[in-house]
This record gives structure tokens, sequence and C-alpha cells, in this order.
């Protein structure tokens, strides 16, 4: 699977990135389930639509149905015509009698079209007389007529497979009358921070500890992007605990299609940490050319639990909490996606003017926390607070991540950088 790359080398964040791609088979189970439990899963299957949407032809707007050949436009004498009105079409109430050339029907949006009618002339357009109305000179044949099978005609994909189903997906699957809907199984991702110094919420802080902050972070990721996380806790510095937590996590008990873990990876660790890596599976440890974040070790790891060999793949990550979330964003987002089977889009992008000059490293990718902010002149981004790679604060104060493209030198103040915005629409 993955290239046993020297591991003092420092490898580009796009080669990471396709290396991590190539490796993952993304899961094959799924499963039906009701529409609205659908939300944030991936569609295993097109979903066709058997029905064309709108179901008939209907009007687009308030006001009366005709004929526009009739004698509404047939004005040969300049006389204003008017045409009676026998009726009228409500949503859901149609008009079911034939309507004559002389003849309209009062319409509302959304109500079926009569069959004899081919056009609607809005309300403000007509004037009335007593039970006759008056209408324009120009009157066009489907003018304001919705076609049936015009927003998805029946046959049609109304949404492709891989799709990370949104609410208007929900909405477009109602409309086409699908109660139950076929996804892709969730993944389970297991997560544990390392670190002798690490103490849960529970515990005290004694000197030299510090509180796991990272199990948190990635537990609050793993939830955005729809997959199960499962909370391993804390692991210390010790071979012996870290071999016991990975079988663990690929035991029957846990059945992880993916482990996540913080710490552990940078020099000061990495022997034992490969050690137990390499007795459990193919594991390289990389030194990502990024800021912050360069160390990672990514592979697969095995465990023989009573029935058979389960594996998992393995994102090592680095301790420090901004770290921790930026090789997240940069990497293990696009992987978890490639696992959960869904079409990967890279991540929306802002454009902004950036308010400060910043140093920057040729040959590797560097991430600033970012504020993006709306200006007269447009999105600027201003730098948010201290930019330490384990301050969090600056992260939660920060709306976005400021990239620095691998190649790019210095940036001056007022030139334009990319960001990952952290938000979206809900
Ligand atoms: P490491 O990569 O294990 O050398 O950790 C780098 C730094 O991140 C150290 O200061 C750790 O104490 C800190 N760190 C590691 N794991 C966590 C965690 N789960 N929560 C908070 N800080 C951590
Ligand atoms: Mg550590």
């Amino acid at each position: 699977m993955t290239s046993q790359r020297d591991d003092h080398a420092s490898l580009r964040l796009a080669d990471a990135r396709r290396l991590i791609g190539e490796a993952i088979e993304p899961i094959a189970d799924t499963e039906m389930v009701a529409l609205d439990a659908g939300l944030g899963r991936v569609l295993a299957h097109d979903l066709v639509s058997t029905i064309d949407v709108p179901a008939h032809d209907n009007s687009a707007m308030d006001g009366y149905a005709l004929h526009s050949g009739g004698r509404a436009v047939a004005r040969a004498d300049g006389r204003t015509a008017r045409l009676r009105v026998i009726g009228q079409a409500l949503a859901g109430r149609p008009y079911a009698g034939s309507v004559g050339r002389d003849e309209c029907v009062r319409i509302m949006t959304g109500a079926m079209m009569p069959s004899d009618c081919d056009a609607v002339v809005p309300h403000e357009e007509t004037t009335a007389h007593g039970d006759e109305v008056e209408f324009p000179r120009e009157i066009r044949a489907g003018q304001h007529r919705r076609r049936a099978g015009e927003d998805l005609a029946g046959g049609a994909v109304a949404i492709a497979r891989g799709r990370r189903i949104t609410p208007s997906d929900l909405g477009l699957a109602a409309s086409i009358g699908a109660a139950m809907i076929p996804v892709v199984r969730r993944p389970r991702v297991a997560v544990f921070s390392t670190g002798t110094e690490l103490r849960s919420l529970a515990q005290p802080l004694e000197p030299g500890s510090v509180h796991d902050s990272n199990r948190h972070t990635l537990i609050g990721m793993l939830a955005r992007l729809g997959v199960e996380a499962i909370d391993l806790g804390i692991v210390g510095d010790d071979p012996d605990a870290l071999e016991a937590a990975l079988k663990h996590a690929c035991s029957d008990a846990i059945r992880a299609d993916a482990i996540v873990t913080s710490g552990g990876v940078s020099a000061g660790d990495a022997d034992y940490t490969r050690d137990v890596m390499h007795k459990l599976g193919r594991v390289a440890f990389w030194k990502l050319a990024i800021k912050p974040g360069r160390p990672m070790a990514f592979g697969r790891v095995e465990a023989v639990d009573t029935r058979e060999t389960r594996g998992a793949l393995l994102f090592g990550l680095p301790g420090n909490p901004v770290a921790v979330m930026v090789v997240f964003y940069a990497l293990v987002r696009e992987a978890l996606l490639k696992l959960m089977d869904a079409r990967v889009e890279p991540l929306p992008c802002l454009a902004l003017i950036c308010d400060a000059p910043l140093r920057k490293a040729e040959g590797r990718t560097e991430f600033v926390r970012g504020v993006a902010y709306r200006a007269d002149d447009g999105w600027h981004a201003r730098i948010a607070g201290a930019q330490g790679s384990g301050n969090l604060q600056s992260m939660s104060e920060a709306n976005c991540l400021i990239v620095l493209d691998h190649d790019r030198g210095d940036i001056a103040k007022g030139e334009v950088v990319e960001a990952w915005p952290f938000e979206g629409l809900v």
C-alpha cells in the first residue's frame, strides 16, 4: 500500500494526498434509510426519478389562463378584446371543463393548466370588467406556464451517487416521492490521544500535565464529516499501551474502519511508535512539507481477533492542537470522504486581500489562522491572534485558514491569498 518513504525526506502536501488517496478502498456496504435520516449521508446509488416534476403543466403566476391564439390577441378591428371568466383553477384543485377561444380561467400559481390553455397573463397586466377581463396586446404561447417534467423528467437522475445529502437534496428526493434512500454505511473511526502528560476532563491537572483537547476537536470534526467517531480515550507514551489500543480499535468490539490518533509521531516519540506500528502493519512516517503539522504517520494496521484478522487505516497526526486541525482539513477529511465513497470536492476557497505582510518559506505549504471580513473594497483577511501551533484560542477566533502554496514566497500587504472558510450554510 503506502510507499515506505525515507522518513527524513520532506513530503509535499500534494504527494501525501495522492499517496493516501491511492491507499483507500471505499466502503462497499450500503443500507436503506428513511429520507430525513439521510442528511449528511453519502448516496450509494443514483436516485432516479420515476415521475415528472412538476407532474403537470402549471401556472407560474397568479392571473388568467387562456389560449394565446384566441380572441384576446386577434384584435384586427383595433377594439379592446375581452374574455369571459368561466371558472377558476387553484393549486390542487384543477379546472376540469373546456375553455373556448373567447374564454379564460382565473388561475393561481402552481395550479394545473386547463387543457385548452397555453398561456397565463399575470393579474397585474389585466383589467377586470365585471365577469370579463381585458388583456394586453402581446401574449406569447407558453408564457408563465411551467411544463410537466421541466424541473426533472421521469427517468432522469435526480441525485447522483457519491453525493453527501444536503437539505436541498432532502427536498428534491421528497419531490420525487423517495421515502427511503440508499446510503453508504458510515465509517467507524476510532480516536485516541497519546501522551503521558494528557489528562481527561474528569482528571485534575498535576504539574506538567495538560487536558487532552485534541480528542474533542477530532470528534467534532469527525461528527461534522458524518462519520461515526468512537472515543478510545488517552493512551500513555508506552509501546505496550499503544499496541493494545491499536488492537482494540481493530477488534470485534470496535471494528474501526480507520483510526485517528494524535501525538507521539514527532522525532522524540517516533521510534517506539514506529516499532509498534511496524509490528502491526505497514505504516509510513512522513515529514510533511507543511507548517504547522510536520510529522505524520499513515498506513494500515491489522490485528487478529477471535474470529478473523481485521484491519484499519491509520492516521497518526501530530500532537500540537492546531497542527491536528490543519492536517485533518488538509489530508484526513478528503481521505475519509474517499472511504465514505463520497464524491470528493475540494474545500471551498475564498480569495482575500491580505491585511498584513506574511513571512513565508518557499518549499512548504503554510497555514495561517485568519479572519475573513467584508470591507468597502471587497473581502479581506486579517491575521487571527497568536499563531503558535498550540494556541487554540486563535484557531477559535479565526473563521478561515489562509493557505499559502508550497512554492510561494513572502506575501506583501494587499496581496490576494486563498483561504478555507471554517463554516458554511447549515
Ligand atoms: P507530540 O506530538 O506528542 O510531541 O506533542 C506535541 C505537543 O502537543 C506537546 O506539547 C503535547 O503536550 C501537545 N499535545 C499532544 N497531544 C495533545 C492533546 N491530545 N491535547 C492537547 N495537547 C496535546
Ligand atoms: Mg507526545
